[in-house]
């Protein structure tokens, strides 16, 4: 079995959905008393959230490349950023190492197509779905539509994420925010929503609408436990 390195911690919220997928996922697949050998550098969040802000992309790539560069020297065969919006910088990470990384877009896109999904709606925060570090890999690589929310919808998936789902809070009023946003979507032609921020798994699931949801979280955890015991 190779080992997984996760570059986590954005939110810590997420990762510990990581950490119990992947070791769920590796157990079901080996049985027994097997888990999932991985090794996780759980950054300080708050530096990289005030960088976000700010605007300063380049220090948010220095850090999680340092990061994926200790995960290499501690033995990762191959790198999970456990974030879909910081996968802006997986490109400067990549080059750092000499492991390969699993992109959380790819991991959702390779479903999507299994699916014949080809217009698809995206929730995550303002810079996922506003910025087309995401948006144009599905549609490059993959074919797919993206279609997201309206302004002031977008304002509200955001503003969920960072003061709510990163700080573990899971209200109602916040799910049903979501399922009417998501209903929208699937009015305006998405045959399915992505769950494109890894903390969303946490407030919403399929069984609170009938469109068909992508959780980016699982998607990315199926492909990193395929590629551990490949
Ligand atoms: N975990 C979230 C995501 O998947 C948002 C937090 C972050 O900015 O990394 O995009």
């Amino acid at each position: 079995m190779k080992t997984i390195g996760v570059i986590g911690g954005m939110s810590w919220e997420s990762t510990v959905s990581y950490y119990q997928l992947l070791n769920k996922a590796v157990n079901q697949a080996k049985g027994g008393f097997h888990s999932a050998k991985l090794i996780l550098n759980s950054v300080d969040f708050a530096e990289i959230e005030q960088l976000q802000r700010s605007g300063e992309w380049d220090k948010t790539a220095a850090i999680l490349c340092e990061a994926a560069q200790s995960l290499e020297r501690a033995g990762a065969d191959f790198i999970l950023i456990a974030t879909n919006t910081m996968h802006i910088v997986a490109s400067q990470v990549e080059e750092a190492v000499n492991v390969p990384l699993i992109h959380i877009a790819d991991a959702t896109g390779t479903q999507l197509v299994k699916q014949g999904i080809t217009k698809v709606g995206l929730l995550g925060t303002a810079f996922t779905m506003e910025q087309a570090f995401y948006k144009q890999r599905l549609t490059d690589k993959f074919g797919i539509e993206v279609i997201v929310p309206n302004g002031v919808q977008r304002k509200l998936v955001h503003d969920i994420i960072y003061d709510e789902l990163c700080k573990g809070q899971i209200s109602s009023r916040s799910r049903n925010d979501y399922q009417s946003i998501i209903e929208e979507l699937s009015e305006n032609g998405a045959q399915g929503v992505i769950l494109g921020c890894t903390e969303i798994g946490l407030l919403v699931k399929q069984e609170d609408t009938n469109v068909p949801l992508f959780d980016t979280t699982k998607l990315h955890v199926e492909a990193a436990v395929h590629e551990a015991l490949r």
